[in-house]
């Protein structure tokens, strides 16, 4: 059998820096990647035959875990008929009809390939039905990597030492206003200083690409208050958060928070209804897709009805939409969300422990399934403060994890994401080792 050595040597030959997605390369953590032949459950089986206990899971989508018998199946069973067609087919229509369900501010919704084009196409949507050009992004928010978002990008983009990409037009860019993540003064500004210019604000609503951060309170209910006031739209870029915090993604988990104050006469919490939602990730089962959907007047812009165009040759693809709709049906059906956090608090306060045992500053920002590490006192509010963490501690941490058998995403700017495939013992082999290795630092 070929060995991980040898597969990267060939691959690097072959594939720039042998990898076909930037983070995978372990620039930022040293060494060099392993290859996977196999991937069961929580675990992956390398080329080597080394046997990992998965904290990746494929950078989100594995929410069931590696290979699951009810995804694969539906996939065999749509593989039967055929792998494209090109015209509508059955499947799309089940699928738009989970995620209308699911998802109750997204009345109509439209599938496409990528979580990138998701968000690309709902920019040009936003554009098209405000007539306006500049739109908002916040630093660290990683949206794809189109054009007009790949700006203080976060996570790869970061972790290769270059936020902004060469290759993009200063004049595309200056359309782009950055803006720091969970400030409200800041917001005010950008809306004073561009007025009716701004088509839309984009934003991971909990963000999960310059590690794991989530909003101040009442960060979002402002931002939903402000994009109202000056007319523009509000996208919630939930392609890692939608069906993995929530079966409504962050929106959902808002929603629920309000109505529970609303039963205990607690302070108002505000739900928050975006304009257009961006998904993709857990919705694809494990296969290539993406969707963005929202309000019926702003989708109905779309081409064949409205001005504003985009496609896909395999848009809509039946095995993709049969995977997608399996990974939903069975959310549904378990509900695993109380016991996804459950895990996601053992792993934290195993963390925050060994760290508080060994005197050293940790943060460990943790909803339900997502979680990160950063070595850092500084609590993480922001791009500033999460690129406060101590990137050669991250890179021990992560490395002693990996011999012991623990794979964690290979940069100090990803989130971590836990799968209803983890057992217990997983996750207590997990904390054992990496309290270890917060120990050995
Ligand atoms: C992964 C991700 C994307 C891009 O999705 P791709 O399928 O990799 O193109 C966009 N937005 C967010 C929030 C993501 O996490």
């Amino acid at each position: 059998m070929t060995s991980s050595e040898q597969l990267f040597a060939r691959a690097k030959e072959l594939i720039p820096g042998g990898v076909n997605s930037p983070v995978r390369a372990f620039r930022s953590v040293g060494g060099a990647p392993f290859f996977v032949r196999r991937a069961e459950g929580a675990h992956l089986i390398t080329a080597d035959d080394r046997t990992l206990i998965d904290f990746v899971c494929t950078w989100g989508p594995a929410i069931h875990g590696h290979n699951h018998p009810r995804i694969r199946a539906a996939i065999a069973a749509a593989l039967d008929n055929g792998t494209s067609f090109g015209t509508p087919n059955p499947y799309e229509v089940e699928m738009a009809e989970l995620i209308v369900r699911f998802v109750p501010s997204i009345q109509k919704v439209r599938m496409c390939n990528s979580g990138t084009e998701a968000t690309m196409s709902a920019i040009r949507l936003a554009r098209g039905f405000t007539k306006r050009d500049k739109i908002i992004k916040f630093a660290g928010c990683y949206h794809g990597h189109s054009d007009s978002l790949l700006i203080k990008a976060g996570s790869g983009a970061l972790t290769h030492g270059h936020p902004d990409s060469a290759g993009i037009p200063a004049s595309f860019a200056r359309e782009t206003i950055v803006l720091p993540y969970n400030d409200t003064a800041a917001l005010e500004a950008a809306f004073a200083a561009n007025p009716d210019q701004i088509a839309g604000v984009i934003i991971e609503p909990y963000c999960g690409n310059v590690g794991f951060i989530m909003p101040d309170p009442s960060y979002l209910a402002f931002l939903r208050a402000i994009t109202t006031r000056h007319g523009a739209l509000l996208i919630f870029d939930e392609v890692m958060t939608g069906f993995r915090l929530h079966q409504a993604g962050v929106q959902g988990l808002l929603a629920d928070q309000a109505a529970a104050a609303a039963v205990h006469g607690a302070p108002a919490s505000l739900p928050v209804v975006p304009d257009i939602t961006c998904l993709g990730k857990i919705i694809g089962g494990g296969l290539p897709v993406g969707a963005f959907g929202g309000r019926a007047d702003v989708m109905d812009q779309l081409a064949p009805l409205g001005p504003v165009y985009q496609a896909g040759t395999l848009s809509g693809n039946p095995l993709a939409m049969a995977a997608g709709i399996a990974a939903l049906r069975l959310l549904e059906e378990e509900d695993p969300y109380p016991r996804l956090d459950a895990l996601g608090r053992q792993l934290r306060d195993a963390v925050l422990a060994a760290a508080v045992a060994k005197g050293l500053p940790v943060q460990v920002p943790q909803c339900g399934s997502m979680f990160s590490i950063f070595f850092t006192a500084t609590p993480v509010r922001d791009y500033t403060t999460a690129l406060t963490g101590d990137a050669t501690l991250f890179r021990r941490f992560f490395h002693t994890c990996l011999d012991q058998g623990v794979y964690l995403a290979p940069s100090p700017y990803e989130a971590g994401f836990i799968s209803t495939a983890h057992a217990g013992a997983d996750l207590d082999r997990a904390c054992t080792v990496m309290a270890g290795a917060i120990r050995a630092l």
